[in-house]
């Protein structure tokens, strides 16, 4: 597992600063975000730091299946899995992505207003 110093996700992987986690297994972890944006707002991270911008590879990239499954898991818990809900990453400057550590942000539990 490669963990970088100073980046706050991979301390939440490590269990190093404490986190509401709702989903674990070996290679992901779930947990709710600390400034959510919607009733359910809970972010899925692979443990390994990736940066989806400059280094993503093939073997980050079959994890993908992983993810989705977790978030069909969690939003069935969540009570949101029927409702519906947004499975979003943010990659980069202009789309305001503030952690670079590959995450997926669940969304749900509203009405949720157009993207963009
Ligand atoms: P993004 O803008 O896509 O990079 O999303 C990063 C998300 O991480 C934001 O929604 C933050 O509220 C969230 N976040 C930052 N620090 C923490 C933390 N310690 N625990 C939970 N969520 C966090």
């Amino acid at each position: 597992m490669v963990y970088v110093e100073g980046c706050i996700f991979c301390q939440i992987a490590q269990g190093k600063i404490p986190s509401d986690v709702v989903f674990e297994t070996d290679k992901l972890i779930a947990f709710r975000d600390i400034h959510p944006k919607s009733p359910v707002h809970i972010l899925i991270i692979p443990k390994n730091h990736v940066n989806p911008r400059l280094d993503l590879t093939q073997q980050d990239v079959e994890t993908l299946p992983e993810i989705f499954l977790a978030a069909k898991e969690i939003t069935r818990k969540e009570g949101i899995g029927e409702r519906g809900f947004r499975l979003i990453a943010n990659v980069g400057p202009e789309s305001g992505q503030e952690v670079e550590h590959l995450h997926f942000h669940i969304l749900g539990g509203k009405r949720l207003g157009p993207m963009g």
